[in-house]
């Protein structure tokens, strides 16, 4: 077998703001500045960090970003509110609710009252559903991100076997329902299923969210698969804390014939996705406008 390849997500990821970048400046040249509003609510450590380097990589690529914070015994309806206002502004293109949000605070109402076509993060019934039928919608960036480093590593995906371990909402189920689009046999693993293993060592294609760390060894997997380790988890290594993927690294290596490394592989790409959806959002925006204007002129 050939020398595995490390699948290197932070030069992807680069790649991809670049072409952000351009359409930003194509925007701009049309008297349209990108906007992205980023809702914090409360005070959790890690959310801060997220949100502030999604603000700082915004900044780098020219789309504008605004900071709402919130506090942390912020009711649903305070929070319906803020998102109302934001949906009725013409100059925001892209909102985010960064989650966790507090116990007291609908999480459901209030992702469900983003505009769908403000919804950046893809979590909308009406852009899951749009997903799934195979249309093209703001799609969550994690699995964007993902599906974009499987097209640069393997080219053509038709007819691979792909399988997904995890099922949540936010990446199994959206990152099972793009590689059905790109024509993959997809098989979706999660907690109940037996005999995963079996299964796994399966697929062509492996993308593990389980949050397990170093759950997926060489024993899941065939030789010569692709693998993507979405997982981030934190672990004590020796008294030192350090962070591992869900696939036991060191043990899929010689096994596979591409992998992405954690961290360094996904984790770029789910901002970069987000840039990507903010300025297709914008476009989007731009379009129905222009729409608007052809229908009221004609
Ligand atoms: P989640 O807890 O919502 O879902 C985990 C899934 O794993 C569940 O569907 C569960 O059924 C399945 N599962 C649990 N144990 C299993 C087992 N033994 N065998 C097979 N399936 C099993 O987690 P999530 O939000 O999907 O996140 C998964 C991981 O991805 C976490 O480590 C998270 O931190 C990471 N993550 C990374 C990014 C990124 O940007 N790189 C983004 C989102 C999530």
């Amino acid at each position: 077998m050939n020398t595995p390849r490390l699948i290197d997500g932070k030069a992807a990821a680069a790649r991809v703001l670049i072409e952000v970048r351009k359409d930003v400046e194509r925007l701009r040249a049309q008297d349209i500045q990108p906007a992205l509003a980023v809702i914090l609510v409360g005070s959790d450590p890690a959310s801060q960090v997220y949100v502030r380097n999604k603000i700082l990589r915004a900044e780098e690529v020219g789309i504008r970003s605004l900071e709402h914070r919130l506090g942390t015994d912020t009711s649903t309806e305070q929070l319906l509110d803020l998102i109302a206002r934001l949906n009725a502004d013409g100059s925001i293109h892209g909102i985010l609710l960064q989650l966790p949000l507090p116990a007291q605070v609908d999480e459901l109402r209030a992702l469900q009252a983003i505009v769908p076509g403000k919804d950046v993060d893809g979590f909308h019934s009406e852009n899951v559903g749009g997903l799934s039928q195979g249309r093209t919608v703001l799609a969550p960036c994690t699995p964007s991100g993902c599906l974009y480093l499987l097209e640069q590593t393997c080219g053509d995906l038709r007819g691979k076997h792909a399988v997904v371990i995890g099922r949540s909402n936010i990446v199994g189920k959206p990152m099972a329902a793009l590689l059905l689009k790109a024509d993959c046999s997809v098989t979706v693993l999660h907690s109940r299923s037996p005999d995963p293993q079996a299964l796994c060592r399966q697929a062509d294609i492996v993308i593990a969210a389980v949050g397990r760390p170093r759950l997926i060894d060489a024993s899941w997997l065939k030789p010569g698969a692709v693998v993507i380790d979405v997982g981030i988890n934190r672990i004590d290594d020796a008294g030192r804390s350090r962070l591992v993927g869900d696939v036991d690294f060191d043990s899929a290596l010689p096994q596979v014939a591409a992998i992405t490394p954690v961290p360094g592989g996904v984790g770029p790409m789910t901002i970069a996705f987000l840039m990507k959806n903010t300025v297709t959002a914008a476009l989007m925006q731009q379009h129905s406008l222009s729409e608007a204007v052809c229908h009221s002129i004609s």
